[in-house]
């Protein structure tokens, strides 16, 4: 599914010295190199504050802890996601309320936001799933109507440009209250390792998030709130500081992979390619650059998927569903309140849904490979 091995190769001087550099300076934890890509970063994504802790997932939790959620506030996110999000609304004793997704964006569906809102609903956490920006302008006007927050789970989109209505460009994360990401290996900018990181532009909220990744020190050795022990390591930072600048060509790589899959798919009955957004419909254009492809991802909309997987195996392609289990059917986070009927797209979608190998080293032989044996076997 992804390349990293060959990724590595081109940019292989650069991290193997930086990362010899941390291990002899030894500076492991909040070293320099944590400081300095803290800062490539935010100057990167054009938001005032970054705040470097050990994944995703903790920089969900973190940033929920940091706005003060209080045990019984519902959050609502979407259905249709891997399960961290959820996870840490769960674990901070907060009320998950999932709501079903669009059937063209994959993304958290506006009218069942709307739906879900309660007295008691304090955020609402939308996912740029596979890399495409959801729709901000929609969900930020929501909650200022209803006094929410917004945190904008960026573990798939780092790097993508949401188009606002007036035409401002901005990056994905920055937009909401509080914005979180993952450098996982296999996300868009990946360590070697685990590494995550929390976004804002406001002041109070950074100060006391930098707390909470550390104890919930300010000073050391008081320790003012609860918090938890969540870093980054310098020799991940090292790594991300070495990748950070090739993020918008990796990125580029990606939607000219995904340009070249639609383009094969293109009338092919039975698959429907993902769309690029933009408002335009079905972009993947050479200047759109809102959908950062972390995953390709088809609806298999008449043959069989499962059947596609076991197909596609056997000719050695590797392929994800990415997700084969709505989240409001899992064991831990199912819930009386649920009502099936709800949940129509996201029930049909792990039906239907396939993702192809999707890196930045992909070729047009490999490409060309990949769609030939999944037309072939959708068309017979
Ligand atoms: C990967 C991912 C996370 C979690 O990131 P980790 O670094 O693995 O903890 C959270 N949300 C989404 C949507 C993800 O894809």
């Amino acid at each position: 599914m992804v390349d990293l091995k060959g990724q590595y190769e081109h940019i292989k001087e650069q991290v193997n010295t930086s990362v010899l550099d941390v291990i002899e300076s030894t500076a492991f934890i909040n070293g320099p190199e944590v400081q300095e890509f803290q800062k490539e970063l935010e100057a990167y994504l054009g938001v005032k504050h970054v705040i470097p802790c050990a994944n995703g997932t903790d920089a969900l939790q973190i940033a929920m802890m940091g706005l003060g959620l209080q045990p019984g506030d519902e959050v609502i996110t979407a259905d249709f996601t891997f399960a961290a999000t959820v996870e840490v609304i769960a674990l901070l004793q907060l009320t998950p309320v999932l709501v079903d997704v669009d059937p063209v964006n994959f993304n958290v569906d506006i009218e069942a936001i709307k739906k879900a809102i309660t007295p008691k609903t304090k955020a609402i956490v939308p996912v740029h799933l596979f890399g495409l920006a959801a729709n901000m302008d929609a969900i930020m006007e929501l909650a200022k109507e209803h006094n929410l927050y917004v945190i904008e789970d960026n573990a798939q989109g780092i790097g993508a440009n949401y188009t606002s209505k007036d035409g401002t460009k901005i990056k994905t994360g920055g937009i909401g209250h509080v914005g979180s990401t993952s450098f996982f290996p296999s996300k868009n900018l990946g360590c070697y390792g685990d590494g995550g990181a929390i976004f804002t532009n406001d002041d109070e909220l950074a100060h006391t998030l930098r707390g909470i990744v550390n104890h919930g020190m300010y000073v050391r050795y008081h320790h003012d709130v609860v918090g938890v022990n969540s870093r980054l390591d310098s020799i991940q930072a090292a790594v991300l500081r070495a990748k950070l600048p090739h993020l918008d060509a990796y990125n580029a790589a990606r939607r000219n992979a995904a340009r070249k899959y639609s383009q094969a798919f293109n009338g092919v009955e039975g698959i429907i390619v993902p769309t690029g957004f933009c408002d335009t419909g079905n972009c993947i254009c050479d200047v759109c650059d809102c959908h950062v492809f972390h995953q390709y991802t088809l609806r298999i909309t008449q043959a069989d998927r499962d059947a596609l997987v076991k197909h596609l195996n056997e000719h050695d392609i590797p392929c994800g569903v990415y997700y084969p289990i709505p989240l409001h059917l899992q064991k831990a986070y199912a819930d009386d309140r649920y009502n099936e009927a709800d949940f129509s797209v996201t029930n049909q979608l792990v039906k239907e849904v396939i993702s192809l190998p999707m890196h930045t080293e992909l070729d047009d032989e490999q490409i060309d490979f990949i769609t030939e044996t999944v037309i072939k076997f959708v068309s017979k």
